[in-house]
């Protein structure tokens, strides 16, 4: 068993907590809950490189997916190419590609057009994906999203007369979504230049055609599914560089997350587990769990990443301006570079954390049912989940079967069954996180009643 050197301070707790049967790999966890290798990448994500990257996004005056694609300085092929060029210059180990696809003519798609996200896969040891995702593409319409808030009809949104032509309005879009881009692209380089070994494979993606409906993000999340390829967690950014409210509030020190439900759906689970390690790695910034898809009929890329089954929050600035938003006054004058920096350090914390550590346990059997029973006694919480690659001890949470978060937890040894006696799981939401030699610790697999079946109740004589 692999275990970093602990300082002396240490060694009463580690005794302690060996006599009371917990593995010595989970009392390492315990002695040392921060890594400081991700310490050192937390802390190399750089204000200024935001900065050069949302400079140069807005120098393309638009990158809308309808815009022109044939000029080297102006529109979304020169974007493309730079962004494409810009990863690819951070580190041989990053594979950067263009992920493309021939859109034909519907709803906001208003002529043919070839689509392309710019991707940058990091391998690790394990196929398993985790994604930090942006995109790139902007919209600007007159009135922009501060008109249709304020009850106003919404502005056209094709400038140009002729559909078949591209559409070249200025559209600068840099805190939307240039934020969540130059957040993505960032953190190519700090995952890439940081030479750690992680288990999963890191994937930081600039999505295109969110402004169409989600577009590409939903073609490659469904190419996922076609091809099989396991996401285990997207961490979207759109809108996440501003901190002053368009309604005159300022805040700089809090970022939403929204989340799927039900209570505890895998994307809820995500969104408690950069709550959680945001917390630790990046304390001055506080993560709001929000829990709803996303903002009040507005939407975002997690969510296609949501309809074809995978794991996926947003990230959201706390206090929008939506004078800013869809506007051409969305531009870099609008950006607190401190505050959009401590969101990519929040990604950055849970991202890695999620990479360092075991896939999160399975908590159902060969039938998809769950592993959790009332025996022996009738009234105990018995526990079963399966061992997860690279675990070394398990952390169990708990909490009563009202309200979010998790109240209560336990860390044990290398097993895959613990027993709570006299704790009733009528009562009682339970999961289990795998934690491996160094304490990184998975996101939290819950225990959940499966949906009763539709009844079918047969009668005669009506
Ligand atoms: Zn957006």
């Amino acid at each position: 068993m692999l275990m970093r050197p602990m300082k002396n301070t240490a060694a009463p707790a580690l005794a302690a907590l060996m006599a009371l049967g917990v593995s010595a790999g989970a009392a390492a966890a315990r002695a040392s809950d921060l890594d400081p290798q991700i310490v050192k990448l937390v802390g190399s994500v750089s204000e200024e490189r935001l900065g050069a990257i949302l400079r140069k996004l807005e120098s393309f005056e638009t990158r809308s997916t309808l815009s022109s694609t044939d000029s080297p300085t102006r529109g979304i092929g020169a974007a493309r190419e730079w962004i494409l060029k810009e990863m690819q210059s951070y580190s041989p180990k990053l594979q950067v590609s263009f992920d493309t696809y021939n859109v034909l003519k519907q709803g906001r798609i208003t002529r043919d057009v070839e689509i392309r996200n710019v991707m940058a896969i990091l391998p690790g040891r394990n196929p398993r994906r985790i994604y930090i995702s942006g995109h790139y593409d902007t919209v600007a319409f007159a009135g922009g999203q501060g008109n249709s808030n304020a009850g106003g009809s919404p502005g056209a949104r094709a400038a140009s007369p002729d559909p078949a032509a591209p559409l070249d309005n200025p559209a600068p879009g840099v805190n939307d979504d240039g934020s969540g881009t130059a957040l993505a692209i960032e953190l190519s380089r700090v995952f890439s230049q940081s030479g750690i070994e992680f288990d999963a494979t890191l994937v930081f993606m600039a999505h295109v055609a969110e402004e169409q409906g989600l577009i590409g993000a939903w073609l490659h999340a469904k190419k996922a599914v076609d091809q099989k390829i396991p996401i285990q967690a997207v961490l979207n950014n759109d809108i996440v560089g501003n901190d002053k409210g368009g309604s005159g509030i300022v805040d700089g020190a809090t970022i939403r997350v929204y989340s799927e439900g039900p209570e505890d759906s895998p994307s809820r689970s995500l969104a408690r587990f950069v709550q959680r390690w945001g917390a630790r790695y990046v304390p001055s910034h506080k993560v709001r769990p929000m829990s709803r898809p996303d903002r009040f009929g507005r939407g975002g890329d997690h969510s296609a990443y949501n309809q074809l089954g995978f794991a996926a929050v947003g990230f959201r600035e706390s206090r929008e301006n939506f004078t800013k938003q869809h506007d051409v006054r969305d531009t870099f004058d609008g950006i607190s570079l401190p505050y959009l920096a401590q969101n990519a350090r929040v990604n950055a914390a849970a991202a890695a954390t999620l990479a360092l550590a075991p896939p999160p346990p399975s908590v159902v059997n060969e039938r998809g049912q769950p592993t959790i029973t009332r025996a022996p006694s009738g009234y105990d919480a018995n526990l079963t989940w399966a061992a997860s690659p690279g675990a070394v001890a398990y952390r169990v949470f708990w909490r009563e079967a009202w309200g979010p978060d998790w109240q209560h937890e336990l860390t044990v040894g290398n097993v895959t069954h613990l027993l709570l006696p006299g704790i009733q799981i009528d009562d009682h939401v339970f999961g289990v996180a795998a934690i491996d030699a160094f304490g990184h610790e998975s996101s939290v697999t819950a225990w959940v009643s499966p949906a009763r079946a539709q009844m079918d109740i047969k009668t005669s004589g009506q």
